[in-house]
């Protein structure tokens, strides 16, 4: 639904950001763009909105050049999250989240319903925080608020260009949580750049790699992990040992906090399945059951697995 055709970028200075960028970004995905500051990832992003006019090719959203929208209609269709927190500090957070839905004159009935559901979404008590002013609420309930609004008036595509950066870790982690169970419910195109591999893992359906204004390589984590296609992304990734043959199922599932066993409809696997069985089910069902004895002993997801090789990374790199 967002396609890039030989995308390039000049800058007036001469610099080239982008260059010669195809891309296909489908509807209702999680894609990430990760690479090295200076790669280009800002600036492929903020074309996507007009923020930046592109230098040569096109861009077209649903089929359409960006260039033929109404570049008001654009913005508002679409949300945008930075990454230092830009709320309007004299305003409320429901004033900071109603800004868009008031340009697109929502009734004030809707704004009120539309603010409540978000803030609940996000584990915010409406009635507790939306007479509140930003400067009353802790830096990763800001960024929260930050997303919601470039929710509000549900936008087709939310744009977020290292939103979580700023956080520290254990804030940063649960809004990795949160985005993930949002992306569940509302379902959006989400372009998210980050240049932490660890973080474009665990959210990404796929990622791009970007260096000096390039794509390296377009793919599902899984796809980065065991068909990296240069040394380049080899080194991104992180030098965890995938094939480990010490996986065990069982132990990601005494890790996991999800101990609901309804599995109506899930298929289920042995739990002595290897690493690469296990992904390969995934690849193909968001869950899966898993069975010890005839019995299913518990549920996993991709983010699980994920996050089990991201500890592993975690605790191979201390012991080094
Ligand atoms: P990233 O987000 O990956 O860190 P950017 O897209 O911000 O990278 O920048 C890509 C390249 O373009 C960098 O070399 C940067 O210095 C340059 N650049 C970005 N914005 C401008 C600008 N307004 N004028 C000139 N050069 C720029
Ligand atoms: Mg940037």
């Amino acid at each position: 639904m967002i396609r890039f055709e030989n995308v390039s970028k000049q800058f007036n200075d001469g610099t080239t950001a982008v260059k010669s960028l195809n891309l296909t970004i489908n509807k209702g995905e999680f894609f990430v763009l990760i690479g090295p500051s200076g790669s280009g990832k800002t600036t492929t992003l903020k074309m996507i909105n007009r923020l930046i006019e592109i230098s040569e090719g096109s861009i077209f959203i649903n089929g359409k050049k960006i260039s033929e929208y109404d570049i008001h209609e654009l913005r508002w269709s679409i949300g945008y999250v930075l990454q230092q927190i830009a709320l309007f500090p004299h305003m409320s957070i429901e004033e900071n989240i109603a800004v868009v839905p008031e340009m697109k004159k929502w009734s004030k009935e809707k704004i009120k319903n539309r603010i409540d559901d978000l803030l609940d979404m996000v584990g915010l008590d409406p009635e507790k925080y939306r007479h509140r002013k930003p400067s009353e609420l802790s830096g990763g309930q800001q960024q929260r608020i930050g997303v919601v609004r470039a929710l509000a008036a549900d936008p087709e595509i939310v744009l977020m260009d290292e939103p979580f950066s700023a956080l520290d870790p254990i804030s940063r982690e649960k809004l990795q949580d949160d985005i993930l169970n949002l992306q569940k419910t509302i379902k959006k195109t989400i372009v998210f750049v980050t240049h932490d591999m660890q973080e474009a893992l665990k959210l990404g359906d796929r990622i791009s790699i970007m260096k000096d204004g390039e794509i390296v390589q377009v793919g599902t984590p899984k796809e980065l992990i065991y068909h990296p296609v240069n040394d380049f992304v080899k080194e991104f990734i992180g030098k965890v040992d995938y094939h480990n043959d010490k996986f065990n199922l069982e132990t990601v599932l005494s890790r996991t906090h999800d101990k609901n066993l309804d599995l109506e409809g899930i298929p289920v696997i042995p739990v002595t399945s290897s690493l690469e069985q296990t992904l390969e089910s995934l690849s193909q069902q968001e869950q899966i059951g898993a069975e010890k004895d005839g019995k299913v002993i518990g549920r996993i997801d991709r983010q699980s697995i994920i996050q089990h090789l991201l500890n592993n990374l975690k605790e191979g790199e201390k012991s080094e």
